[in-house]
């Protein structure tokens, strides 16, 4: 069986990991999350997170060759498919991507982008009320809320507001994203593997259309 690589891009807030996490569910494909690897790596106090907390804090990246390294562990585990939720992020994590790629992947499998995209503003409303959970989970106050206030339904865990969520840091990740969006876009507009969908949906219409086109691509 062929393998399927779907990479989720969107600007913070967007909704791709919430994306990223119901599809790895219905698939049972492995999501990579760099962002919650790294959170992981910080909880855990270890010599990656010590580096990382450095940066994600400001909303600066962690430089390539951490990130890079963390992917790769990651993309050893067995599995058919695998969903990157925050990777690549820059032209330089994109090119060593497309070297593994080269070197791991089979004629007949298959790689496509989802754009989820989000205005500015709609970003910016979503961050201020997003959520965590150590075990992953994310939340939205008002547009996904925990059963019981403050607790997590799934581990029971007390919720968090990641220390990135705050406006100075939420515009920096903005800049960012935007400045290396277009090219990272672009690429994959131009190799025809971009599938683009409209973020400001219900979570449930997103992901109903994100099935929706999979399907029609017969990646599902
Ligand atoms: P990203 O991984 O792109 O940073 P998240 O998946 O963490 O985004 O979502 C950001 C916040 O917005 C979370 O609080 C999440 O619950 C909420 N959210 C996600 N998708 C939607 C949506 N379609 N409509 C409203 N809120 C959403
Ligand atoms: P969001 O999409 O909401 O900005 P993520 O959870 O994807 O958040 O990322 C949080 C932080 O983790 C980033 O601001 C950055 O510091 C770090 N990070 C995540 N992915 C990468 C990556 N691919 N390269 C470098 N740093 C990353
Ligand atoms: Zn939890």
């Amino acid at each position: 069986m062929s393998k399927k690589i779907i990479i989720f891009f969107g600007p913070p807030g967007s909704g791709k990991g919430t994306q990223a996490g119901m599809l790895a569910r219905i698939t049972d494909w492995k999501k990579i999350s760099t962002g919650d690897l790294f959170r992981a790596e910080i909880l855990a106090g270890t010599k990656i997170g010590k580096v990382a907390d450095k940066y994600t804090k400001v909303g600066k990246l962690v430089p390539d060759k951490i990130t890079l390294n963390l992917v790769e562990k990651s993309l050893k585990q067995k599995a058919l498919g695998f969903i990157f939720d925050g990777f690549p992020r820059n032209r330089q994590q994109l090119k060593d991507l497309l070297v593994i790629f080269k070197k791991a992947l089979k004629k007949n499998d298959q790689i496509y982008a989802i754009e989820v995209a989000v205005s500015d503003k709609e970003v910016k409303q979503r961050l201020s009320q997003r959520r965590m959970c150590a075990c992953g989970k994310v939340y939205h106050l008002v547009y996904n809320p925990p059963i019981n206030g403050g607790v997590c339904d799934i581990c029971g865990a007390k919720l968090f507001i990641r220390n990135d969520d705050k406006p100075k840091v939420i515009a920096h990740r903005l800049k960012l994203y935007h400045d290396e969006s277009k090219y990272m876009l672009g690429y994959w507009q131009k190799q025809n593997k971009l599938i683009k969908i409209g973020g400001e949906q219900s979570i449930k219409k997103i992901h109903e259309e994100i099935m929706e086109k999979l399907k029609g691509l017969k990646l599902i």
